[in-house]
């Protein structure tokens, strides 16, 4: 299991991430990760991910309560922590405003799948949630309705929530519902666009889990 202090600067490297895939920008965006079965690292509200220092992140218990840290937790915290205690499998948790995901966002409108990629890394069309205020329990609840045993959800109007066994993949989930999102919006501008085939999309899925990257070892980003 990752030391505290490893998965403070773990999560400070993906938020960065964040920001240089344009998946964030000004202080929009949030990120958690599961430190152990109790306890959440999380962002705090109102500063911009690529000033935050590792002291910066609150440590705090699924009943919401800060463990340590002295500035104020992100406002979405009740989405987080609730996505926590509904799915154990889930290590880390980003919510982004990506661009043409919001396009979709916006419009209501599901990400259907339309790429191999998007088949195997994401497993699932992206749904939208109904509008619920940001922040709000409402939001919480809603969320994880709509993204049930899956990856990711758009959150209508607002942005995207992806999650993954760690903050690797949740990352990764995060760019991939962008990238699927502008692929589609372009592709769309061409002509009418087919979703492929839900047996195929299974079977990638499968694929992806059982063969993808190295054997034994998670999937690896970059700092
Ligand atoms: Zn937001």
């Amino acid at each position: 299991m990752a030391s505290e202090q490893g998965l403070r600067r773990r999560l400070l490297a993906i938020a960065r991430k964040c920001f240089w895939y344009r998946l964030m920008a000004g202080t929009w965006g949030n990120l958690s990760a599961r430190l152990d079965g109790r306890r959440v690292l999380i962002t705090p509200s109102g500063v911009e991910k690529t000033a935050l220092k590792p002291g910066d992140l609150l440590l705090m218990s699924l009943d919401g309560r800060v463990l340590k840290g002295r500035l104020r937790p992100t406002t979405e915290t009740p989405m987080h922590l609730e996505i926590y205690r509904a799915r154990s499998d889930v290590g880390a948790v980003i919510h982004t405003h990506s661009p043409y995901a919001l396009v979709f966002a916006v419009r209501g409108e599901e990400i259907p799948i339309v790429t191999v990629e998007a088949a195997s890394a994401i497993g699932h069309r992206v749904p939208v949630t109904r509008y619920v205020r940001p922040g709000s329990l409402e939001m919480a609840e809603e969320v994880v309705e709509s993204l049930g045993d899956g990856m990711a959800v758009l959150v209508r109007s607002h942005g995207v929530v992806a999650v993954g066994r760690d903050l690797d993949e949740a990352f990764h989930t995060a760019l991939l519902v962008e990238e699927e999102a502008r692929t589609y919006y372009l592709a769309r501008m061409l002509g009418e666009v087919g979703s492929l085939d839900p047996g195929e999309v299974e079977a990638l899925r499968r694929g992806f889990l059982e063969s993808y990257g190295q054997p034994g070892k998670k999937m690896r980003i970059g700092d």
